[in-house]
């Protein structure tokens, strides 16, 4: 693992993505290292892409910077760890992500955070303090320890992650479950996706849900994705989220789409198919 220690120009970047108008990362790249992770594609540091979980960026001075901005910037939702997990391991040394939320949210900011780690549970009294203007997000892909370590190998096992969302739904933070990617072959069984609704419906929590977005590095022969990236491109996403939704309703989860539904299942069949249907199929 190596550490890069980094200056920056700016804390606050404009997010392409619903509901956050203000994407905050404290660090460049992740030491969860998820096999999956989409945030390589985004970062400019070639290192850090290229050994992804094994080089880290921190950015050393984005406290600062931030302390700055909120006084200029326009008040809104800020998404805290969206091409990194704000609480990996070097959150605890560094402290960064805990030094900027007692900043968003000392200024009036909302903040949405999503992560994979127990550490975030450090900042419950401050989160709490200001519950009215938080949601914390979980991801959980799978409650099977071994295929989470699998697919994220750096990050806590899922059912330290299902402490986070009991331990803050108590605190009267509002929390969502992140159902994704939803990898074929490892993680869209009907088992699987039960006892993740579950964990959403006995945490009070919402649920989003993802498909496997193909990138290309997964499309290399040696990627341990490969054969999954290959299903997911001709995969009916459609009538697998119609099965999601109808175990949610089961549950009384409240559950969407975490991206844009119908860019994502344009072509594919929209109709309706039982649970039965589903299980025999998988
Ligand atoms: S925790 Fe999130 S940011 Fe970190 S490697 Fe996994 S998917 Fe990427």
């Amino acid at each position: 693992m190596r550490v890069k220690v980094i200056k920056v120009k700016e804390a606050l970047i404009p997010s392409g993505l619903p509901d956050i108008d203000w994407a905050f990362n404290p660090y460049v790249g992740c030491q969860h290292g998820c096999i999956y992770c989409y945030g390589r594609e985004y970062v400019s540091d070639r290192e850090v892409a290229r050994y992804w979980g094994e080089v880290v960026g921190v950015k050393e001075n984005v406290v600062d910077l931030l302390k700055h901005e909120v006084k200029h910037k326009k008040l809104g939702v800020v998404g805290v760890g969206t091409i990194t997990d704000a609480y990996q391991p070097l959150e605890l040394e560094y402290e960064l992500t805990k030094s900027s939320l007692n900043v968003l949210l000392g200024s009036d900011f909302k903040v949405s955070i999503q992560t994979k780690s127990d550490l975030i549970l450090r900042d419950r009294e401050l989160l709490s303090k200001y519950g009215n203007r938080v949601d914390v997000g979980v991801t959980i892909t799978t409650m099977n320890e071994e295929i989470a370590k699998l697919l994220e190998p750096g990050a806590p096992p899922p059912s330290r992650r299902v402490r986070v969302l009991e331990e803050l739904s108590e605190s009267d933070i509002s929390t969502w479950v992140f159902l994704g990617p939803i990898v074929p072959g490892l993680t869209d069984d009907l088992n699987t996706i039960r006892e993740v609704v579950e964990v959403a419906a006995n945490t009070n929590s919402e649920l989003y849900y993802d498909k496997l977005r193909v990138k290309n590095f997964m499309l290399m022969p040696d990627h341990p994705l490969y054969r999954a990236a290959r299903r997911a491109l001709r995969y009916r996403w459609g009538r697998l989220f119609k099965v999601i939704t109808e175990i949610c309703r089961k549950y009384g989860v409240r559950c969407g789409f975490g991206l844009d539904y119908s860019a994502s299942v344009s072509g594919e069949s929209r109709g309706v198919i039982s649970l039965d249907e589903f299980a025999k199929k998988h």
